[in-house]
């Protein structure tokens, strides 16, 4: 139980507040019977000895204490009625005492007689003897025959037991009431909290990639459900603005590649001139390398706002992952060939997975092309395929510098590159412009794929996707041999995409995880 918690705080408050009023009602309870009871007790006393009072009163001056005792047997009964009665003539005279009480409750002998002086005014105490507790009323008259203390008494017992019992019943009744209340409180609280439980788990789950999602609106009339109501609205807005800037990053890129055709042509026209200097050759040669870094960065920016844009989602399927990657090793080799570095397909086995056959060979390629570029001469790629009890995995390891682990966490963000001078590899018509490994997360996410980066400067580094495992087969496997001819790493952000188009957003969610070894 989280002790913290706003359901288990109310609920102690509460049962602290039911505790304080509960113990204030058994404690009025509890004093306000004793009281009704002593009083009762005390009354019938009271009328008794006004029967004794009588007696005395109406007594000649010259009555017997024996006359005086049967008078009193015979008109008040106290052995029968359980009552106690003493009669004092002053100064210390004992005229009358009774019996044993029928019921036995008490022995009348050892009533200790009153001490000290007798009272002005009709008084009560409470004496206790070897049988329990008597209440002894004592009123002072004064008649033609003399001054006379009347004392009645009665067994407190029944009064006690009574209270007793009322004690052990509340001993017991509170705290089981306390219990119910605390809880009850505890689960209506919970209760009144889960629709503010589900804004949150829906809430969590909202990012840039799904903006379209809503929080559930609880029909409360309250400020919950105006909390609801608005931050919806606010959703609303931030999904507006976020698709504008994306429909605005689409459109420039877009915009910028024709530009950028003409430019290469018209560079590449003169430089095909017979009459164009070898000086002004070279300079042009210099110029065409930087407009290619920058059709490839401007359609890197195209394919990644398309697909932040969400992009209508191409009929998925069901195809073997694998095999795509096997043919994607081949169509690249010529590339590694030349760089020096060996690629090793044996690791791949059939795997299958749902999704874009064409965006997923562009993610094999952004990273087979970074392994290439960043590994030495003498180095190796391999590729692995490995069918998990939920999860088809596949990996691109490389023998390659490495990434050192405070890159790791900014490795996939747009533009991002652990240094200029090693991205550019020292070429500038190979420089990427940090687009690739954000157009592999945005791929992988939309397909539910999780990507895991583990890597040692100077010993290599290995991507690993978590596809997921396809539920149902949607249709038959595609043979991953549709794609062919050499991949060259200039065209990687533009691998073509394979199937036919269904008009449905990317918004599954991804996750990405990177882990680095110190060197
Ligand atoms: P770029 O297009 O510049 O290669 P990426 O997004 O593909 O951008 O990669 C970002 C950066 O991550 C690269 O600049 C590079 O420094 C680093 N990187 C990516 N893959 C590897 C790898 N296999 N080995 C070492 N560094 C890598």
């Amino acid at each position: 139980m989280n002790h913290r918690s706003l359901a288990f705080r109310l609920a102690f408050w509460y049962a602290l507040l039911l505790s304080a009023t509960f113990a204030l009602v058994a404690i009025g309870m509890y004093f306000g019977l004793a009281q009704y009871l002593r009083s009762s007790l005390s009354d019938s006393l009271h009328r008794r000895s006004e029967q004794v009072e009588q007696i005395l009163t109406e007594a000649s001056a010259g009555i017997t204490a024996q006359q005086i005792a049967d008078q009193i047997d015979t008109r008040v009964a106290p052995e029968f009625n359980n009552r106690f009665v003493r009669v004092t003539r002053a100064p210390e005279l004992l005229l009358y005492r009774s019996g044993h009480p029928a019921d036995r409750s008490f022995d009348p002998a050892s009533i200790a007689p009153l001490a000290g002086p007798w009272p002005p005014r009709p008084a009560a105490r409470r004496v206790s003897t070897t049988d329990g507790p008597v209440l002894v009323g004592a009123t002072v008259i004064s008649a033609t025959s003399g001054r006379y203390l009347v004392e009645i008494g009665s067994s407190l017992e029944p009064v006690e037991l009574v209270q007793d019992r009322l004690l052990s019943l509340l001993g017991i009744l509170v705290p089981v009431l306390l219990a119910c209340a605390a809880g009850g409180a505890y689960l209506l609280v919970q209760r009144a909290l889960r629709p503010v439980e589900q804004m949150s788990q829906t809430a969590a789950q909202i990012s840039v990639q799904n903006l379209d999602a809503r929080l559930p609106v609880v029909a409360t009339g309250d400020a919950l459900e105006e909390l609801s109501l608005s931050l919806n609205h606010m959703l609303s807005r931030l999904r507006e603005s976020v698709q504008s800037s994306r429909r605005f990053l689409a459109d420039a890129s877009h915009e910028l590649r024709t530009p950028l055709t003409i430019i290469k042509g018209e560079l590449q026209e003169i430089v095909r001139e017979s009459d164009c200097p070898p000086e002004l050759r070279e300079r042009i040669g210099s110029t065409l390398e930087e407009v290619a870094r920058l059709e490839r960065l401007v359609s890197g920016l195209l394919v990644v706002s398309r697909l932040e844009a969400g992009e209508a989602q191409r009929e998925w399927l069901d195809f073997d992952l694998g095999g795509l990657a096997a043919s994607t090793v081949e169509q690249m080799r010529l590339v590694a060939e030349d760089r020096g570095v060996q690629l090793d397909a044996s690791g791949l086995k059939p795997l299958t997975v749902r999704g874009d056959r064409g965006r997923l060979k562009q993610v094999i390629v952004n990273l087979l092309d970074n392994a290439i570029k960043f590994t030495p001469r003498g180095g190796r790629v391999s590729l692995h395929t490995e069918q998990r009890p939920r999860i088809g995995v596949l990996e691109v390891r490389d023998t390659g510098i490495g990434i050192p682990a405070e890159a790791l966490p900014h490795l996939f963000e747009r533009f991002f590159r652990v240094d200029q001078a090693r991205a550019r590899g020292g070429d500038a018509a190979e420089g990427g412009a940090g687009l690739g490994l954000s157009i592999v997360q945005s791929i992988c996410t939309a397909h539910g794929a999780e990507i895991e980066v583990e890597s040692t400067p100077q010993v290599g580094s290995v991507f690993r996707l978590k596809f997921p495992r396809p539920p149902s087969p949607v249709s038959a496997l595609v043979p991953s041999t549709s794609l062919s001819g050499p991949v060259h790493p200039a065209t990687r952000t533009e691998a073509a995409p394979a199937s036919s188009a269904a008009p449905t957003a990317l918004t599954r969610a991804g996750a990405t995880r990177a882990a680095a070894t110190p060197a």
